[in-house]
Formats: C-alpha cells, structure tokens, sequence
C-alpha cells in the first residue's frame, strides 16, 4: 500500500490564547514517528465552525489522513463533529451505541446525564466509533469517498492519550509500509556546538540513518533515525553511525536510550557498590533530588544535607572546621571530613554562588575538584548546570575506578595464566 500522508489538526481556542499548552500535538506526532507514517502539516484551530472547515479541507488537499483531537464536547462550541461531517459529505446520525456508552458513564459516575450530553452521540454516517471509558465524548473514524480518514479524539490528554494508544495505533498499523527508529546519545560537558564539529561529516551525509545534534539544558545529545520495514532492520541500520558517534564523543557520551544521567551515576554508584551522599552550598538539594528520583537512586544514596551557603553547611556536616579560601579546595576539605561523619564510601560536595560553581567528589582514597564560572542565563540553569556538572564528575571518578579495577583484575588473570 502507498504510504499515506496525516495530518494533525488540533481544535480549541484555548490552544489559540495561549492558555493550553497543545500537548496533544506532541504526542501523536511521536506516535506517527513511531508508526513509520509521514506528517508534514499541523493545525490548531479555534472553535469556530467556518474557520475549521477551511482547515479540514486545505488538510484534505496535503493528506489522507487527519487526525483531530477537541471540540467533541456537549456544548455548542463542541463543533469538530460537525465540520468533519460537513466537509466528508456525511450526515451526523445518533449512535445507539454512542449513546449507550455515554449513559453508562454517567451511571458509573452516579451523575444524572444533562440532556446536551446526547450530542455526543451523534457519529458521521459509516463511521467507527471509538469508545472512551475515560470520559464522556467517545471519538471516531470516519471516512469520505475520496480515500480520506478522518480520526476524532477528544481534548483532554487523559482521554486522547489512551485512545489513541488501544484503538487508533492499531487501526494506524494498516497505513504503515515502515517503521522510523530514533535512538539518542546523550552527551555531557561538551557544547552543541563543539559536538557539532567533532561529528559534521556524520550529520551532513547522513541518509539512513540521519544524525541530528539537539541542545537541553546541561547536556546535549545526537538523535539518530533510521526508516526500515522492521523494528530490528533499522536497528541494524543505526548500529554503525551510534557506534562511530561514542567513539567520536568518547567519554562525553554518557549513554544511548538512557533517561538521564543520574540514573547512569546511579548504576556505576551500584557496580562499584558504593553508597554517596550529597553535600549541596547554595544548589537547592538538585543533585540529591535526582539521584533519589534515578532508577536505582535511593538504594544508593546516603544521607544528604542541602544549605544554603558553604558556612551552614560546614556547620552541619563538619562543626569546627575552617575551609580554605577556594571553593574547590572547601568542597573537597568538606566531603573528606563528611564522609566518616555520613558513613558512606562516596561523598559530593557542591557549592553555588551566583555563577560561581565548584565541587569536589571523594571516594575511597581519592578526591577531585573543579570549579568553573557558568553562563549567565538565570538561578534555574545554574542549579541545573551546577548539579549537572557534579554527576559528571562523579560519574568520570567511577568510570576510572571501574575500568582501573578491570584492567587491575585482568592484569592478574593474565598473571596467573602466565
Ligand atoms: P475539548 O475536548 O475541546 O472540550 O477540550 C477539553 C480540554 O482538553 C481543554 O480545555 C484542554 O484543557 C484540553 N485540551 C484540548 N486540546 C488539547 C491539546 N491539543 N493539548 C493539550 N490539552 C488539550
Ligand atoms: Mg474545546
């Protein structure tokens, strides 16, 4: 079958104002990705009869297949009905099935069902309906003689995202010649930019897969997408371009299809079978927020304590010691005398002054520092940055210590087999 075109056009002036971030959008754009299926146009279009007809059909004209979320409400300004039905040429009829679910939901909820709430039983002629335990406003499929679907879901999030899921991606699957794969490096302390150089040929050849470099707060990361007729043959695709990129990146490279690095600290943290404790001077408890929110984190973290300055914090965690004048050295002096006092192997200790960012780790035997000024761009980034730059040190120090331990354990087995 010739792969179909969609197109997603979201109903609601609350989109329009500004007031509802169009989440939906978002999200059946990830999940056409996923299906393989081409999206070149989205729409947000207020409640407005006229004005949506002119957005389905100008649809109509790009693409097979629309995909519509809102304005399947009871009231009046509930209109995306009505402007499908108008524009595919079919009459609305009143589902007894529609109607029944629409009853059963208000009987579940032990409501009486205002008498507007029948309007959400009117179906487009020919259409599937599509029920939604959720909510009230059940979606449908709908079709016109042209070869065009149309698929009504309604607003909210907590009812789309369900129906969408187990009714729509199913009934998607048919129109799907292949499906598109993304996997994504995730890279730390290196800019967009300097990793944009160290892989430009990578993303200016790139076919199948594309490379594309992406900026987040903190960190940066290279998404690699392949289109093949199998989820395992464009796997297969990406593997040599992901592969050729962590060489390239090297370390910074901190993991591929992982959520983030916390949960990568997380599981070094848990090979090494060490326990760490967060000391954070000025950074809000970020870093130890998110380690304990990590898969994995709260098994190996310890107690952690947050100040607001590095003085409170000494008062805390160490009481009677002078800290030296450089905020690296302080932090590195703080976690060398904490870790006895919290009982763990691995103690952080960071400190955040208005741009002024500096941090020790110390582990068994071993402590390192650095400090760094950060961009000025606001307290949010530089508790982000702050807490972002300290994972990443810890996460170095593990490595070394991992790899160290390796190399130490095969330099003896070779021993021994000598
Ligand atoms: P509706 O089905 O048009 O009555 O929408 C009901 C509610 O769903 C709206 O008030 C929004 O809060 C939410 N909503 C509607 N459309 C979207 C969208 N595209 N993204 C996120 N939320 C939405
Ligand atoms: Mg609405």
């Amino acid at each position: 079958m010739d792969r179909k075109r969609c197109e997603i056009i979201c109903v609601g002036t609350e989109l329009l104002l500004g007031d509802v971030l169009n989440t939906n959008a978002q999200y059946l754009a990830q999940g056409l990705s996923r299906l393989g299926l081409d999206l070149y146009v989205q729409t947000v279009v207020g409640d407005n009869l006229e004005r949506m007809k002119q957005a389905i059909k100008a649809a109509m004209g790009r693409a097979e297949i629309l995909l519509f979320t809102g304005g399947l409400g009871p009231t009046s300004d509930d209109l995306t009905r009505e402007a499908v039905a108008a524009c595919f040429g079919r009459e609305l009829r009143h589902d007894p099935e529609a109607l029944a679910e629409i009853r059963g939901y208000y009987a579940l909820t032990r409501r009486p069902m205002p008498p507007s709430n029948e309007k959400q039983a009117l179906l487009p002629e020919g259409g599937i309906l599509l029920k939604n335990p959720q909510g009230t406003a059940p979606g449908c499929i709908v079709f016109d003689d042209d070869g065009h679907t149309a698929v009504l879901m309604p607003g909210p999030p907590r009812e789309m995202r369900p129906m969408f899921d187990n009714l729509v991606v199913p009934f998607l699957r048919q129109f799907s010649g292949s499906v598109l794969l993304s996997r994504v490096v995730r890279v730390v302390s290196l800019g967009e930019s300097r990793m944009e150089e160290m892989l430009a040929d990578l993303i200016r050849d790139g076919v199948n897969p594309t490379l594309a470099p992406y900026a987040r707060e903190g960190e940066a990361m290279v998404r690699v997408t392949a289109r093949a007729k199998t989820r395992e043959e464009a796997l297969e695709l990406t593997e040599p371009a992901v592969r050729e990129t962590l060489a390239r990146l090297g370390r910074h490279a901190y993991g591929v299809d992982v959520p983030d690095l916390e949960t990568v600290v997380a599981e070094l943290l848990a090979r090494a079978g060490y326990k760490a404790s967060f000391l954070e001077a000025g950074g809000g408890g970020l870093a130890a927020l998110r380690l304990q929110s990590a898969r994995g984190g709260a098994a190996v973290c310890g107690p952690c304590l947050s100040a607001p300055s590095m003085d409170a914090l000494t008062a805390l965690a160490a009481p009677g010691e002078t800290l030296p004048e450089s905020p690296a050295d302080a932090c590195a002096l703080l976690a060398e005398k904490a870790k006895a006092a919290l009982g763990t192997e691995v103690c952080l200790v960071t400190a955040l002054s208005g741009t002024q960012a500096a941090c020790a780790v110390s582990l068994p035997g071993e402590t390192r520092r650095y400090a760094q000024t950060l961009p000025s761009r606001g307290a949010d980034y530089y508790r982000v940055a702050a807490a972002q730059a300290a994972f990443d040190l810890l996460r170095l120090s593990l490595l070394d210590r991992l790899e160290g331990a390796g190399a130490e354990k095969a330099k003896a087995g070779g021993n021994a087999a000598g």
